[in-house]
């Protein structure tokens, strides 16, 4: 199976929302009227983002499902996308299943595959996504307000903890195991909530390397500080119930995991029941979890209203150079 065959077979399709798709030099994809494109790359690299027992669907999905993570973020609406792979060989069962990991996804979205390039090596994937936003209605990191609400979509921590049970650190029963699996190999991207966050939310990031690191980008780009209700972080393992952690660990998986791709955003305080209408209606759960300081400064507080000690990094991949 050569180059071409491979982006016929298992990546070409006719074009859809593009005027131009798969095939060409360029693809061609017309802005709605008054709308700003939103754009966002993220690559995958095998051992570094994805482990090599990863189910192919699910490498897919994912590969996907963290570049849709960005848009949602920003609030814009989904469009079409480009895929790099460098791939050491044309093994047809893996990219049977990585394509339809990563089309079903795609067309749940409604983003649309329109190019890429296809080479050969270390197994490395890299989407480009493509979206629109109502121009001046992006969800920005730099819009916080002091006195704002802080919220968390969804659950956070499990997909450290399947990590975790992955590198023999801790030991995991069985269904807690592949629930946190599901949620580390096949996150869902919350781009329902994220466009129905517009004119609502004041600022809003997803939560790639950790929820400390990604509001700490909120809080330094509004210039602003912040205090955490760390035990309605801690409510926020979806296992919970079903796993007994340290308190260390249970406060490194839910404020510092990582991959969980949910979002965290502001609102003010007034627009409690606009957030709520916007979690109803995107079915997404929101948390509350503390609120924006004019002090720029992080504050962890324990249950009785107390200070923690921060020591909790986030990631970063450079951080030991
Ligand atoms: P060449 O390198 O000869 O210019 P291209 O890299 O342009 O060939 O590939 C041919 C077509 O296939 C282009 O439209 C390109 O966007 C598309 N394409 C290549 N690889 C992929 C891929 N992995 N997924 C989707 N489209 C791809
Ligand atoms: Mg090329």
């Amino acid at each position: 199976m050569g180059e071409f065959d491979l982006i016929d077979r298992f990546f070409k399709r006719p074009a859809r929302r593009a005027d131009l798709g798969i095939g060409d030099d360029c693809a061609l994809l017309s802005p709605r009227p008054g709308h700003q494109l939103a754009l966002s790359t993220d690559m995958l690299v095998e051992g570094r983002h994805f482990l090599n027992t990863v189910h192919p669907a699910r490498l897919g999905h994912k590969s996907l499902a963290v570049n849709l993570s960005d848009l949602a973020a920003c609030g814009a609406e989904p469009r079409a996308f480009l895929l790099s792979l460098s791939m050491p060989r044309a093994d047809e069962t893996w990219l049977q299943g990585f394509s339809q990991g990563l089309l079903a996804l795609a067309d749940a979205h409604s983003c649309e595959l329109i190019g890429g390039d296809t080479t050969q090596g270390p197994l490395n994937i890299s989407i480009t996504v493509i979206g629109d936003v109502a121009h001046g209605q992006a969800l920005l990191r730099s819009g916080a307000q002091a006195g704002d609400d802080i919220y968390v979509s969804g659950t956070l921590g499990d997909a450290r903890l399947a990590l975790e049970a992955f590198r023999g650190t801790l030991g995991l029963p069985e269904a807690v195991f592949e629930l946190c699996r599901q949620r580390m190999e096949q996150p869902s991207p919350r781009v329902a909530l994220g466009m129905a966050l517009r004119g609502i939310a004041t600022a809003a990031a997803d939560i790639s390397d950790g929820l400390l690191g990604d509001l700490k980008h909120i809080l330094s780009q509004s210039k602003l500080g912040a205090q955490l209700q760390v035990s309605a972080c801690e409510q926020l393992l979806a296992c919970r119930g079903d796993v007994a952690l340290s308190e260390q660990w249970l406060r490194t998986c839910v404020l510092s995991g990582g991959d969980d791709y949910e979002l965290v955003f502001t609102a003010p305080v007034t627009r409690r029941d606009a957030v709520l209408a916007a979690a109803h209606a995107s079915a997404t759960a929101v948390t509350r979890i503390g609120c924006i300081t004019a002090e720029p400064t992080l504050l962890l507080l324990d249950a009785a209203g107390q200070p923690l000690a921060n020591q909790f990094a986030s990631f970063d991949h450079f951080a030991q150079d």
